[in-house]
């Protein structure tokens, strides 16, 4: 493919990377997934990234230093998020922006991220959302749309930094207190009501009853995104509660639910009276 001009002027250069192809299905990205690199220097991962044998891109790449390099255009489809789904769409590629920030990651001794890296994520996702309708809570971690398999960008992305900037939902995780947990091979309504909460906010796993592998794994995607001062998969109270309040701040704003606001009860079916005979019928 020839070289593309930028799709924003906060991309500093483009390289171009053979990997990517037609996005199906909506017209435009509804949905960022962030990631990191997970190698130990930015250029080796730009190199992969734009490796043909590798098979692998993302949209953007955001190194250390905060500049940011475009790899394919966006209105293509980029390779990033491989086997994932997230509110019950499997071609998370076809419907999303990817962005690999440059981090070693958990392999490599997973330093913090930069202060200005972050700057630079937080001005590319501003770039974005003037071109595209994403909806905060579509903004998401690699590790949130394939759970088992990924944990980039980590517990120690700062989503709370994104949000204050109105970059994804968040909410102030709720505090650590003592109560019942639930946890691997517990099984229940409780457990029931804790999958249809995390399917309901866009996990992929079944609604079965049972805490099995894959729920216990989206639980941790669940923490490091959202309450990452404790990531080890149990569901604790806080974690529970953070969740309610999620779901609260994604329908009704995040101001509501920090003022402990409870989701609106499904409005009673009433029944209609039979209509009279010879009675117009409503418009
Ligand atoms: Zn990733």
């Amino acid at each position: 493919m020839p070289p593309f001009s930028a799709d924003s002027s906060v991309v500093e250069r483009v390289e171009t990377s053979p990997n990517f192809d037609e996005r199906t299905g909506l017209a435009r990205p509804d949905m960022i997934v962030l990631h990191y690199t997970g190698m130990q220097f930015s250029q080796d991962a730009i190199m992969r990234l734009c490796d043909p044998k590798a098979r692998v891109s993302s949209h953007y790449v955001v190194v250390e230093n905060g500049s940011i390099v475009q790899l394919v255009p966006e209105v293509k489809r980029a390779w990033h998020a491989g086997v994932s789904s997230w509110g019950g769409d499997a071609d998370i590629n076809s419907r999303s922006i990817g962005i690999e920030i440059c981090n070693p990651g958990h392999e490599f001794g997973y330093p913090d991220f930069p202060a200005r890296q972050i700057a630079a994520v937080i001005t590319l996702c501003r770039s974005i959302l003037t071109r595209n309708i994403v909806r905060p809570e579509n903004i998401v971690a690699h590790s949130d749309v394939a759970p088992s398999r990924k944990q980039d960008p980590g517990e120690k992305f700062p989503w709370k930094r994104l949000a204050q900037s109105n970059i994804g939902l968040w909410v102030e995780p709720a505090p650590a207190t003592n109560g019942p947990v639930l946890k691997l091979d517990d099984t229940g309504d409780k457990v029931t009501d804790l999958q249809k909460a995390l399917t309901e906010y866009g996990y992929a796993i079944d609604t079965n009853g049972t805490y099995d592998a894959t729920t216990r794994d989206a639980v941790m995607a669940f923490q490091r995104h959202f309450r990452p001062a404790k990531v080890d998969g149990i569901t604790d109270v806080s974690t529970r509660e953070t969740l309610r309040k999620l779901l609260v701040a994604r329908e009704l704003g995040p101001l509501q639910a920090a003022a402990g606001a409870k989701r609106p009860a499904p409005a009673p079916r009433v029944p209609k009276p039979p209509a009279g005979k010879g009675e117009p019928a409503a418009s």
